[in-house]
């Protein structure tokens, strides 16, 4: 880890939880498999009964006790009560893209708001998941980054929205009947680095293969960060080789100073040189993500610059078009910038995509069906 930045901080994995009044209750989602084992036996349950659980919860995606009739009625209701608490309850729903795109807006126990978005492919079916209420991070062009941070998920939460959308998949709830759930993107609201152990949890639930987990490959996931280096470093060490996305968005520090305002604690340097460190551990490419905001970061010398930066790296950049967040001036860029764009890049044999804009009319990927009900209950 870097400390050269002498008097600056160090950035905490898990910050302080801010404003959280009432804990969330405690849900199975948030044990390790063992520890469900040893809470059922704690509560006077034999340890076999944690595995019908997992079957239950992970592998039929079935979160209401009172359905599971291979366990005894009354152990039904104290299971319910000890390990199945409701973390999250469909406010509304939103579609776009013919119902392929589907918005999720979900109420947590103390109210906070949360979204998740589900969308199918013709060869894939990704949710994207939100791990946190809010986000601490202050970027200007994202809606979450307005309003602050509320406050950390929990691995339940988090949790909860994918088992919601597995559940959604298998159902048929999207056109084209039912599905798999194949991949999961903490690209929701909040920094998922910065809420450390409950993504974790997280992940783990995602990537355990059944009964303990989802059973889904831990390259089908992918966390988005804005760069917390110390965050990278841990996770390289966990043998999860999920694949890492970094939120660079310009390649010079000056910019991203201003863009991603935690640059001024891990510069472009730093979080390149953990994302290749996370690269090599893990044999994972890693993804750079950059919003292309018209004449702000999307001339040709920043194209160059990006490919001299990535050129001998092991990274794809995934361009996404800005969605422009209500009362801000900025936009997406002109269509001749953005091929433009593209084809320096590919000048330096770097792998380069234009993310389609999949829910866009919905509002998709930035926090704002959320933060327009927030507004509209105030
Ligand atoms: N905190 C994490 C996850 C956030 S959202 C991160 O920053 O990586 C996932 C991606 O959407 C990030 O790359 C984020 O910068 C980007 N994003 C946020 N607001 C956006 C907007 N208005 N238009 C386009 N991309 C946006």
């Amino acid at each position: 880890m870097s400390n050269e930045n002498s008097g600056v901080p160090e950035i905490k994995l898990v910050f302080d939880e801010p404003k959280q009044k009432v804990k969330p209750p405690k849900h199975f989602a948030d044990l390790s498999p063992e520890e469900r084992k040893a809470k059922a036996v704690e509560i006077g349950v034999p340890a076999f009964r944690a595995n019908q659980m997992a079957v239950h919860f992970f592998s039929h995606y079935n979160d209401d006790p009172e359905s599971w009739t291979d366990i005894p009625k009354e152990l039904r209701e104290k299971l319910a009560a000890e390990f199945m608490p409701k973390l999250i309850t469909l406010v509304r729903s939103v579609v776009a893209d013919g119902g392929k795109t589907r918005k999720d807006l979900w109420r947590l126990h103390d109210g906070v708001l949360v979204e998740s978005v589900l969308m199918r492919y013709s060869d894939r079916t990704t949710v994207c998941i939100s791990s946190q209420a809010g986000c601490g991070m202050n970027c200007p062009f994202c809606a979450t980054g307005q309003g602050g941070l509320t406050r950390n998920l929990t691995a339940g939460e988090i949790t909860a929205q994918v088992v919601a959308a597995a559940r959604a998949c298998a159902e048929g709830e999207l056109p084209g009947g039912p599905t798999r759930l194949s991949n999961i993107v903490f690209m929701g609201m909040g920094e998922p680095m910065a809420n450390y152990n409950s993504v974790l949890r997280s992940v783990r639930n995602i990537t355990a293969p059944q009964p303990d987990g989802l059973g889904i490959s831990a390259r089908s996931v992918t966390l988005s960060t804005v760069g917390l280096v110390n965050g990278i470093e841990k996770l390289m060490e966990e043998g999860i080789p999920v694949t890492l996305a970094v939120s660079l968005h310009t390649p010079d520090d000056e910019l991203r100073d201003t863009l991603v305002p935690i640059n001024s604690r891990f510069k472009v340097k730093e979080v390149l040189a953990a994302a290749d460190k996370y690269a090599e551990k893990t044999g994972r490419r890693y993804s750079i993500e950059y919003a292309l905001i018209r004449d702000i970061n999307d001339q040709a010398w920043r194209s160059d610059l990006l490919g001299r930066l990535l050129k001998n790296r092991n990274a794809h950049v995934n361009l996404i078009p800005l969605n422009p967040t209500p009362g801000s001036k900025w936009t997406a860029s002109r269509p001749q910038d953005e091929a433009e764009f593209v084809r320096i890049l590919e000048t330096y044999g770097v792998p380069v995509t234009v993310r389609d804009t999949r829910g866009r009319d919905i509002d998709g990927a930035c926090g704002q069906l959320a933060a327009a009900e927030i507004t509209s209950e105030a």
